[in-house]
């Protein structure tokens, strides 16, 4: 488990996603962006998530009143045991196996690609764990670039028919984050897994690696 000082830096480190997107957003002009409260075509279909997104992700579920909680792990333990067979790791502890090939892991995530994630409160469209999202969940909706390149495109809704050059201008460039690194090295330590070690959300949800499972 982390604790209060580990999870106040990681919080830190993910506004600075948080920051890139707002910037990214305030280089768009009128109508290039469809992004909106209650908008959650980008909270369908689980993504592999690092360490330091992990223990935070778990954090945010801790923190939960007990109805969201226990909507959240009912959720979450559905995902895990329906795709159990096709998750290319160790689903009991939520780790993803690092050697896994690309195609497995294309294979699991075309599994899981329709499942709403368990944070995702509907409706509404709510995160329940909004201070405490992802760093693909802070950035999703533009390009993502590094080194000056785009290597992933932004979402279908937003800059529609914008050009490369207009979507590098508008991009989150992935490069620069704070990723928490060095904080990954002390949380894995703690939890005995390996600093490079991931999951997803539903994962990390449950899977004992990232501590006792929840009631
Ligand atoms: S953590 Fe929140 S923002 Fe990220 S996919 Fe889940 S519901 Fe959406």
């Amino acid at each position: 488990m982390a604790n209060e000082k580990q999870v106040d830096r990681l919080k830190r480190a993910f506004r600075v996603a948080s920051a890139s997107w707002d910037r990214a957003a305030a280089r768009t002009a009128p109508g290039e962006i469809a992004c909106r409260a209650g908008c959650f075509g980008c909270c369908i279909g689980l993504f592999d998530i690092s360490l330091p997104e992990a223990v935070l992700v778990r954090a945010g579920v801790d923190r939960l009143a007990v109805g969201d909680r226990e909507d959240v792990l009912r959720r979450a333990r559905r995902i895990v045991e329906e795709s159990a067979p096709a998750f290319p790791g160790d689903a009991r502890t939520g780790l993803l196996d690092p050697d896994r090939s690309e195609d497995a892991d294309d294979d699991y995530f075309a599994v899981v690609a329709d499942r709403a994630c368990p944070m995702l409160e509907l409706p509404s469209g709510r995160c329940r764990i909004y201070e405490e999202r992802p760093v693909t969940c802070r950035t999703y909706g533009f390009a993502w670039a590094s080194d000056g390149a785009v290597f992933h495109p932004p979402c279908g809704l937003n800059l529609p028919g914008a050009s490369g050059e207009r979507q590098l201008e508008t991009s989150v460039d992935i490069g620069l984050l704070d990723q928490a690194e060095d904080v990954a090295a002390d949380l894995a330590a703690g939890l005995g897994i390996e600093p490079g070690s991931e999951t997803t959300i539903a994962h990390a949800v449950l899977g004992t690696a990232f501590g006792p499972p929840p009631g």
